[in-house]
């Protein structure tokens, strides 16, 4: 049985509600999300359920981190869906705002995140962590929960995030949570409803190339070689283009010759019009 979620959709009630909670001393969590939700989002709300006793979830399309030419006009919207996923996975409260509430006339600052947001993501989608940061900034402020959770498919994100929120002295605490993958191992996300047939088949070789690069630079094949083995890897599964297959230091991002810290793999290539991210722990 689904119960029905509670709604709001501006900034004084998503405060009552946060504070009121916290006021009498309840932990709150916040889940923010496009929509479309799938088993990855559910995750993240069902960690914050274990690790807080109260859930908030967002549900908005951020326009600015769509450059002119992407897909926010075709991104999939399902609110009604989407709030009864939420109720069964222990959410309390749906946040969501029109575009008006979060970007009123005039609206005109920007947070700009440097260092972690410049390569990868920031080279291939300039606009991107522009729009995450502002929109991320705002939910956090809006609602003040005690921690947000974020998924590790976004990783990029995620590490922009955490800089940001320390740089700003928001006091919520950011956590990663790990990336939830289909059965064939590709990374759950909202944008794979764009895939046909034969796209859904090979979009599952990314995941496999990527694990068959890191087994070779744990091996010892040097770290420029793996990447570029792997990026012709993709290309042979059927993508049309690779915008990078990298091997970079895990928090910083920065380019690396050895296995001397932490490291991550992170791939960005494109099946027909859709381009898909993932990336992994070395
Ligand atoms: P999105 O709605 O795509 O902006 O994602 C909202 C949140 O869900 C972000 O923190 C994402 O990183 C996270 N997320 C999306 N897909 C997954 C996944 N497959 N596993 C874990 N978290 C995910």
């Amino acid at each position: 049985m689904t119960t029905s979620l509670p709604v709001v959709r501006d900034v004084p009630s998503l405060r009552n509600e946060v504070a009121a909670w916290r006021g009498a001393g309840l932990k709150v969590g916040l889940v923010p999300t496009m929509g479309a939700l799938h088993e990855g989002h559910l995750s993240l709300v069902r960690t914050a359920k274990e690790k807080c006793d109260r859930v908030v979830t967002t549900l908005f399309v951020n326009p600015r981190q769509f450059a002119p030419h992407e897909d926010f006009e075709r991104y999939p919207r399902d609110e009604a869906g989407d709030a009864a996923m939420l109720a069964g996975a222990g959410c309390d409260l749906l946040y969501a705002p029109e575009r008006a509430v979060m970007y009123p006339e005039g609206f005109s600052t920007n947070v700009i995140v440097s260092d972690v947001s410049t390569p990868l993501e920031g080279e291939f989608r300039p606009h991107f962590f522009g729009g995450v940061a502002t929109v991320v900034t705002k939910l956090l402020l809006q609602s003040l929960p005690d921690t947000a959770f974020f998924g590790e498919k976004d990783y990029q994100q995620l590490q922009v995030i955490k800089r940001m929120a320390r740089d700003l002295d928001i006091p919520v605490a950011i956590e990663g949570c790990p990336t939830v993958r289909e059965s064939d191992g590709l990374a759950m996300s909202s944008r794979n409803a764009y895939l046909t047939a034969d796209e859904r088949r090979a979009a599952a070789r990314l995941n496999q190339i990527m694990h068959d690069a890191i087994k070779a630079v744990r091996g010892g094949e040097p770290i420029a070689a793996a990447e570029t083995e792997a990026a012709r890897h993709v290309i042979a599964a059927g993508f049309a283009s690779v915008d990078y297959v990298s091997i970079r230091d895990a928090e910083s991002l920065a380019p690396i010759t050895s296995l001397t810290r932490p490291a991550r793999i992170l791939a960005a290539a494109w099946l027909g019009k859709t381009r898909l991210i993932d990336n992994m722990a070395i």
